[in-house]
């Protein structure tokens, strides 16, 4: 697998619910968010009332389904999850709106991909606890108003763009989660590592978290490759030196890019002068799928200023060519 892909695996998903914290408290990072949220559910808490809905945006791996969780644990409510692909019809919604209990926290992961019919349901559920429910076909079909328990729905989205603007209307709090800063990476990493039971020097702490793109999902991925690279190669214990050569091996370097991003760097250089390139031609000459080369390589090279998207392609940057080593040509330097 791909250590610095930020979406998640199935194969670790116990590996990551160990990890994840429980209570606002023990969230690193997102001060902001933190607050408010914390705000949020003490005013519902006050009211004894159930939280307004909760629209959470950003890229995968930030915390999004974790601050569902915590949502739920820190209203003594259940919490049930799905995802907009995996409801496509509205009959899908309906049953497990209906299914729900007084209070209970509704998870809907990339709450964009639900399909239309479902999204309208979705409107008059979180309005008025109510769904229509639809039965028999054609010009007979009547629709049957069957009222829900109160629920919490928490939705998630890559960017709150991709929403409608009537469904975005109808949350109570919006929170957009942001790539974490070093020092909160580092905080995270020491305490999955007292969690798995790894012993983590300070500066292997850093040396893991510099390597993270920002991103507690991979912040954790990289700690359980140290920690196995620490056990076989090295005393158990991680240090600056152990994190940094395991890192080595695995292809991740100093800035966090992998072997694909760096594949995809050099290859706008070496092979087509800087660019532009088109995103095909490209990915074929890095041997991986379009989609992943956009996906997953692009935007952290986007983020690092190192790539530029361009109507005419793909353009490698000045401190582009500098990372692979190489003096950006006159062109580049305009
Ligand atoms: P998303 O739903 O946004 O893709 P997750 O909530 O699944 O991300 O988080 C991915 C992993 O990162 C989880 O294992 C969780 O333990 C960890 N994580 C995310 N945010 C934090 C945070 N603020 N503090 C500690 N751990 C975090």
């Amino acid at each position: 697998i791909d250590l610095v892909d930020p979406h998640p695996d199935p194969e670790e998903s116990a590996a990551e619910s160990a990890l994840r914290p429980t209570t606002l408290a023990e969230f690193e990072g997102q001060p902001r968010v933190s607050d408010q949220l914390g705000l949020v559910l003490e005013a519902a808490r006050a009211r004894a009332a159930v939280p307004d809905h909760v629209l959470l945006s950003g890229p995968p791996g930030l915390g999004k389904t974790t601050l569902a969780g915590i949502i739920a644990a820190e209203m003594g409510a259940p919490l049930r999850i799905s995802s907009g692909p995996a409801i496509q019809h509205a009959g899908d919604l309906a049953a497990i709106l209906s299914g729900l209990t007084e209070g209970e926290v509704f998870f809907l992961d990339e709450i964009h991909r639900m399909s239309r019919p479902a999204e309208e349901m979705l409107y008059l559920a979180m309005e008025d606890f109510r769904v229509d429910v639809v039965v028999g076909k054609g010009p007979g079909a009547t629709a049957i108003p069957l009222d829900i328990p109160r629920f919490t729905l928490v939705g998630a989205t890559t960017r709150s763009g991709l929403l409608p603007g009537p469904l975005r209307d109808r949350f109570g709090f919006t929170a957009q989660l942001d790539f974490y800063d070093a020092e909160d990476l580092e905080h995270i990493v020491r305490r999955s590592a007292a969690l798995i039971g790894a012993e983590l020097d300070p500066d292997g702490a850093a040396e893991i978290a510099g390597r993270s793109r920002g991103t507690p999902r991979i912040a954790n991925r990289l700690l359980r490759r140290v920690r196995d690279y620490a056990l076989v190669r090295a005393d158990g214990r991680i240090s600056a030196g152990v994190a940094r050569a395991a890192l080595d091996l695995y292809e991740v370097d100093a800035l966090g890019l992998d072997r694909l991003d760096r594949g995809v760097l050099e290859a706008i250089c070496n092979r087509f002068g800087g660019g532009p390139v088109g995103l095909s031609t490209l990915a074929i000459s890095v041997g991986e799928e379009a989609e992943t080369v956009e996906e997953v390589a692009e935007p952290f090279l986007v983020r690092l200023g190192f790539l530029m998207r361009t109507p005419r392609g793909r353009v490698a940057t000045a401190a582009g060519w500098r990372h692979l080593g190489l003096n950006p040509p006159r062109s580049v330097m305009a």
